[in-house]
């Protein structure tokens, strides 16, 4: 009997740390830092949390490495941007995994688009071979808070999918996130309120949805067409129109070349601000909450001394 429980106690030693390890931490793999970052909110020690595009890289074009075919091998759940904003790279990386797990349409496979708002949707045929690279849409939906918060909850829903025991956990980490995003949106609002339909410019269409929230109103792009390099034409109408309209700012992403809106800030006399749509864009946009803090306090520095509106 003695030697009995000792066998039990044996086995049960061998067997309870591999029980243990099975419910080791999930991981999950993000399509950019945006997604990791809310991953991470509701995840918390829980989850391995990694992103694959960098903030400060165009998510249009991210050029595919090794590693992350590696990544995507471990992966319990991968959350993409979708829209196509990753269509030039994430596909082939996904089917080069080969990890069942995370493939289009499998469990682990999470698009944070289906239930966002998403602006820009095409009313007439849009597609890939005209060099529109939003033909489904605005695909930058993440810089809309209120979007953030949605793909927050989508993300708690799947891991307490693949981690029933831990729903409680993901619950309470979703709503400690939703209780600080609330309490940040009201300084962000309150900051944005005095500059409530600023004209602006923008490099690249990456943020209609932020300027819908926080009351900015985008006049006009660098870009002819998402993803189109500007063009001699295009540049010489957005300044005809930027001095018709007395445009003060012009947003550039931090990942396009700065001649061409600099070319357009001293024909114009508007100031050119460089503002990440991304966590991790600049080293201050540490995470989500982040982002917000560091583009609300350089827009409303920028507009204050651009002389208000
Ligand atoms: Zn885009």
């Amino acid at each position: 009997m003695t030697r009995l429980i000792g066998i039990v106690a044996l086995v049960a030693g061998l067997v309870l740390p591999a029980a243990v390890s099975a419910q080791s931490r999930l991981n999950v793999v993000a399509a950019t830092e945006d997604l990791a970052s809310l991953a991470r909110e509701v995840g918390g020690d829980r989850v391995n949390v990694e992103a694959i595009a960098r903030g400060y890289q165009d998510p249009h074009f991210v050029e595919a490495k090794p590693s992350f075919i590696l990544k995507l091998q471990k992966a319990d759940l991968l959350i993409v941007v979708g829209r196509e904003l990753e269509i030039g790279w994430l596909p082939p990386l996904i089917q080069q995994s080969r990890n069942a797990k995370v493939q289009v349409g499998a469990e682990g496979y999470l698009d944070a688009s289906q239930s966002v708002k998403i602006l820009d949707i095409p009313t007439g045929q849009i597609t890939r071979a005209m060099g529109d690279v939003h033909p489904l849409g605005n695909p930058h939906y993440w810089m809309d808070p209120e979007n953030g918060r949605i793909i927050a909850r989508e993300v708690a829903d799947k891991l307490s999918q693949f981690r029933p025991g831990d729903r409680v956990y993901f619950e309470q980490r979703l709503a400690d996130f939703n209780r600080r995003l609330t309490e940040a949106g009201k300084r962000w609002y309150a900051d944005m309120a005095p500059y409530k339909g600023t004209k602006v410019v923008t490099y690249h269409r990456s943020f209609p949805n932020f300027a819908e929230r926080f009351g900015l109103d985008i006049v006009g792009y660098v870009e002819p067409r998402p993803g189109i390099p500007p063009s001699p034409s295009h540049t010489l109408e957005l300044i005809q129109e930027m001095k018709r309209l007395n445009i003060r700012l012009v947003l550039v992403e931090p990942y396009f070349d700065l001649k061409t809106p600099e070319a357009i800030g001293r024909a114009t006399g508007a100031q050119v601000l460089v503002v990440p749509p991304s966590v991790g864009g600049v080293k201050e946009a540490t995470d989500y909450l982040a982002l917000f803090d560091y583009n609300i306090k350089l827009l409303v520095n920028a507009i204050k001394a651009a002389g208000g509106k």
